[in-house]
């Protein structure tokens, strides 16, 4: 049988997205909120992880995911939010957007634009350990590769508490409903302009936003 393609495939994909932005709660904040509640480890220990890996690393279950979502035409959580797909999946591929984010920052370093050439700097310095730049490159890998590992591990407990699924052992077990029942209370629903159903709000919610402020605040701190 051929797998399905050209316009099918569009229209799937188009499907996904609509459906996502009309179901909001799966679409969480990855950036920066996931960014900033890993910033305590890098800052805390610079010789060990990298900015960018951990940054990446944050973000990348939620790449992982959506990606499958498009493909298969339903976004969603799955496989990237599984401790099996931390390993199998989210740390390559966090590796890979690692690596090719360097690159480009290698590449614009040498832009003529002074401001495009500063931040480009910065994103090279952010890729390695303090003191990493005179290691071996198996040490910088694993350095790299660990910080992704963290990363993707602090959005799977943050997408946890803040979401209430739980799919750490997905495919094997899906415990949707590891918290109480007044986790998921409704005290008042909003209608959003565009979207399908009111939103929720609630202890979830609640948590959801305060980790959001929490986040956002500790990644832009000094
Ligand atoms: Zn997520």
């Amino acid at each position: 049988m051929r797998p399905p393609s050209g316009p099918h495939v569009a229209g799937q994909m188009l499907d996904a997205v609509i459906r996502a932005r009309l179901h909001p709660a799966r679409m969480p904040l990855a950036f920066p909120s996931h960014q900033g509640l890993i910033a305590p480890v890098w800052r805390r220990w610079p010789r060990h992880f990298t900015v960018l890996g951990c940054a990446i690393g944050a973000a990348v279950p939620d790449v992982v995911d959506g990606a499958i979502g498009l493909a298969r035409g339903e976004l969603g959580q799955g496989i990237g939010h599984s401790l099996l797909g931390l390993f199998v999946l989210c740390v390559p591929v966090g590796m890979a957007l690692d690596a090719a984010t360097v690159a480009a920052a290698r590449a614009v370093s040498r832009s003529s634009r002074r401001w495009s050439a500063l931040a480009a700097s910065h994103v090279i310095r952010w890729s390695v350990t303090d003191g990493g730049e005179t290691r071996a490159p198996s040490a910088r890998l694993f350095a790299g590769a660990c910080s992704v590992w963290l990363g993707a591990l602090s959005h799977l407990v943050f997408d946890f508490v803040s979401h209430g699924n739980f799919l750490w052992l997905h495919p094997w077990y899906d415990g949707a409903e590891i918290f109480p029942a007044w986790w998921h209370a409704r005290w008042l629903e909003i209608p959003f302009p565009g979207y399908t159903e009111p939103y929720p709000v609630g202890p979830h919610f609640a948590v959801w936003m305060v980790l959001n402020v929490v986040g956002a605040v500790l990644f832009f701190l000094p």
